[in-house]
């Protein structure tokens, strides 16, 4: 979410605005990839939960809570979300957001989630969360991380799907506001397994949370950030990200592919990188021609994953979506796709034993495709 906030307003303005031109995306022309890709098992990393708050589950939410919103019905909502610049994207973003106030919203937001996953045959995913949002409104920590955990595992008992939780920072609120965040969250840490860091990058480098990482390594959670394209310093942001907080993944991080010097290091130490192309899928900044970020990372031998990022905003497009959109705009073959994949769940923040079982699930659906 929030993230990308340049990035996102052009690529909603393409997507919402004139959806069948977005990008020139060809129609799909191999059916049975995308049958392929539907039965293939597949892992997510970049799936902001409050970026899943679809407008039917706004509007059930604020009945609920006794919240007027200020649209008819859900057609009426979804057309507002034709924004064209930053305060009108992030009025609506936020005022959405309102509607979650209490544990039972949380769990009933994630299980959605878990639920459209599950149906797409994602069977791991790691979610990121924005507490200071919801701690903004008075909501404490233990209704945001206990309702989104009771979720996770009654998703896991009823649909085999496996997930876990990463605290994002919103990095344009203070550093204090951040810390206070992470330690209301640390008597939660067997629920989390790591924290990220998003919203808007402008002003608010990565070093701004050197000490909230630290805290976090400290408390036994992974460590990830999100490096959108084309920001200001983007290559700045990815040097500080892999050499100074070393993190454990990179979430965008395309532009890496304008120094060779940061690809070597990723590449030596295998940095997976998630990719969300609905969003951040072209680098354009200082480009005479633009250049494709899946198909250039791959191209670099960078550990490339696919997620969906915020698919309630983005058309209600998830992850077999995306990665069908991805086909077509990256000329993926059906090996990248697999490697892809593969790479999905080798990036796992888990044992090592519980990553062989999911790669061999993916491996036996090879097999059988074959
Ligand atoms: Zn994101």
């Amino acid at each position: 979410m929030l993230i990308h906030r340049r990035g996102f307003i052009a690529g909603m303005a393409a997507l919402v605005a004139v959806p069948r031109q977005a990008g020139a995306v060809a129609p799909i022309t191999d059916p049975e990839l995308a049958r392929f890709i539907a039965g293939m098992p597949k892992a997510e990393y970049h799936v902001h939960l409050e970026g899943t708050l679809e407008a039917d589950m706004k509007f059930a939410l604020a009945r609920r809570n006794g919240l007027k919103l200020p649209f008819a019905d859900v057609a009426a909502m979804k057309a507002s979300y034709d924004f064209h610049d930053l305060p009108s994207f992030l009025k609506i973003y936020y005022d959405g957001m309102k509607v979650l106030l209490k544990e039972q919203d949380f769990y009933d937001l994630a299980y959605a989630y878990l639920v459209k996953a599950a149906s797409q045959n994602v069977i791991y995913a790691e979610m990121f969360f924005d507490p200071q949002e919801h701690l903004k409104r008075g909501v404490p920590m233990a209704a945001v991380i206990g309702g989104i955990t009771r979720a996770r595992r009654d998703a896991q008992a009823k649909l085999g799907i496996r997930s876990q939780l990463i605290l994002c920072f919103v990095r344009d609120l203070s550093a204090e506001s951040a810390m206070a965040a992470l330690d209301a969250a640390l008597p939660f840490k067997a629920d989390l397994v790591g924290v990220g860091l998003d919203s808007d990058e402008k002003d608010n480098p990565p070093e701004k949370f050197r000490a909230h990482f630290a805290k976090a390594r400290v408390n036994g959670l992974h460590v990830t950030a999100h490096c959108d394209v084309d920001q200001v310093d983007s290559l700045g942001h990815i040097r500080t990200v892999l050499l100074d907080l070393k993190a454990d993944r990179i979430d965008h991080g395309g532009n890496i592919v304008q120094s060779p010097e940061l690809v070597a290091i990723a590449r030596q130490r295998s940095i997976y990188f998630t990719v969300c192309p609905t969003f951040s899928g072209t680098l354009r900044a200082g480009l005479k021609e633009p250049v494709d970020v899946v198909r250039a990372m791959l191209d670099a031998g960078l550990k490339v994953t696919i997620s969906s990022d915020d698919p309630a905003y983005m058309g209600s497009e998830y992850l077999n979506d995306v990665l069908i959109r991805a086909v077509d705009r990256s000329n993926l073959t059906r090996d990248e796709l697999t490697m892809i994949a593969r790479n999905g769940f080798e990036a796992a923040w888990l044992p090592e034993a519980d990553k062989s079982a999911l790669i061999a699930r993916l491996e036996s659906y090879l097999r059988s495709a074959a």
